[in-house]
């Protein structure tokens, strides 16, 4: 192997462990997977020269860009979650190319069963606001910072947010959301870095810029960050339903921002 390509497989193996991939493994090249990252792809076909085109084309398909996601975490062990009775793994659903973007903080039982997230009671409110909000779930993108339920819906501890949040910044810098929705505070504090009360979190907009590794294929020169709300988990909602109005003026103030007139409740 000359320098030149010595030195492109160094610099990709230290961007996959910034990731948390250590197993790197050779499969063949997929041609028609050619223009996206595969983190199985063959180490030896890691030329420089290759680097732009791939990186171009993460830009601009979004499915694939999220696809590729979805490969990189494959059938993920690096947190202990995955080994505490999870089904499968949650990754997100919705548009990805959505204006808006909901992050939860992990999977239930109903999700852990179905594969998506907010699936159970807690999913069907979410719906209900996002039809209040004028748009249909099928035009939001919805994701959680853990992909892997917590046993017993225990709340996500903090090394576990730590190591799969990463996934969630790739997600985020794919879509290009105008607006993300951090429901309740695992969300809101994985997201802003910050250790607050909700009563302090909500309220006001945040200028929100992905958190992504040095040589991220995802990280775009064009699209630095976006506007990130907080509000209750919807969970939260269903054991205290007083709190919706409250939640709500969150998603009108969200609404304002996206200039929706809102739908049926
Ligand atoms: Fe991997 Fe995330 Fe699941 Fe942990 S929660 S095992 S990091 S996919």
């Amino acid at each position: 192997m000359d320098s030149n390509n010595r030195e492109a497989l160094a610099e990709r193996l230290r961007f996959y462990r910034e990731m948390g991939i250590y197993d790197l493994y050779r499969r063949p090249v997929d041609q028609s997977a050619l223009g996206t990252v595969e983190t199985g792809e063959s180490l030896e076909s890691a030329e420089p020269e290759s680097s732009m085109p791939k990186k171009l084309n993460v830009l601009q398909d979004r499915p694939a860009a999220l696809k590729n996601i979805r490969e990189d975490i494959g059938d993920c062990t690096r947190c202990k979650l995955h080994q505490q009775g999870r089904k499968q793994i949650v990754f997100g659903v919705g548009n990805p190319d959505a204006e808006l973007m909901f992050v939860g903080e992990g999977p239930g039982a109903d999700e852990d069963e179905q594969g998506e997230p907010f699936v159970g009671r807690a999913g069907q409110l979410l719906n209900n606001m996002i039809g209040a909000m004028g748009l249909k779930r099928e035009e939001v993108y919805i994701a959680n910072v853990v992909k892997c339920r917590p046993p017993g819906n225990r709340t996500p501890e903090r090394d576990e947010c730590d190591t799969c949040g990463p996934f969630l910044m790739r997600q985020i810098a794919v879509v290009k959301p105008k607006v993300v929705v951090a429901l309740g505070a695992v969300a809101a504090k994985t997201l802003l870095g910050v250790n607050d009360s909700m009563a302090n979190l909500r309220g006001r907009f945040y200028e929100f810029s992905p958190m992504l590794p040095k040589n991220a294929p995802e990280r775009d020169p064009a699209w630095q960050s976006t506007k990130l709300a907080v509000t209750y988990h919807p969970a939260y909602l269903l054991r205290d339903p007083r709190q919706k109005k409250e939640a709500w003026k969150d998603l009108q103030m969200v609404m304002g921002e996206l200039g929706l007139k809102g739908g049926k409740a």
